[in-house]
């Protein structure tokens, strides 16, 4: 069997459903809402898939990497992390939310 995944049409995925559809028609998309970001090759070719499609995904074909879908996934202008395990815009500035510490006073009369 071929490891490869056919990669299809390109879909519509800024609603971030899955992209699995045996032979590639529209009446055999499963369109359920994607819980995986799956990378099939270096040069930026992903999909969405659901769990029961990741599971398939990850049981027939090789695939370059995977995340669960986050709020960049998909979206136009983003890129894929393999360190962070997700996707970004390029140009986000990398925010450190730091807590807020309110000194607790103990035993204060
Ligand atoms: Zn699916
Ligand atoms: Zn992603």
């Amino acid at each position: 069997m071929d490891p490869f995944a056919p990669l299809g049409r390109t879909m519509d995925a800024g609603r971030q459903q899955c992209t699995y559809s045996p032979g590639d028609i529209p009446a055999n998309d499963c369109g359920a809402q994607a819980t995986w970001h799956i990378l099939w090759a270096p040069n930026g070719d992903a999909g969405l898939a659901c769990d029961p499609h990741m599971a398939e995904a990850r049981h027939r074909f090789v695939f370059t990497d995977s995340h669960r879908v986050g709020p960049d996934c998909d979206m136009p202008g983003t890129a894929w992390s393999f360190d962070e395990k997700r996707c970004f815009h390029p140009g986000e500035l990398v925010t450190v939310t730091a807590a807020v510490e309110v000194p607790v006073r103990e035993g204060a009369a």
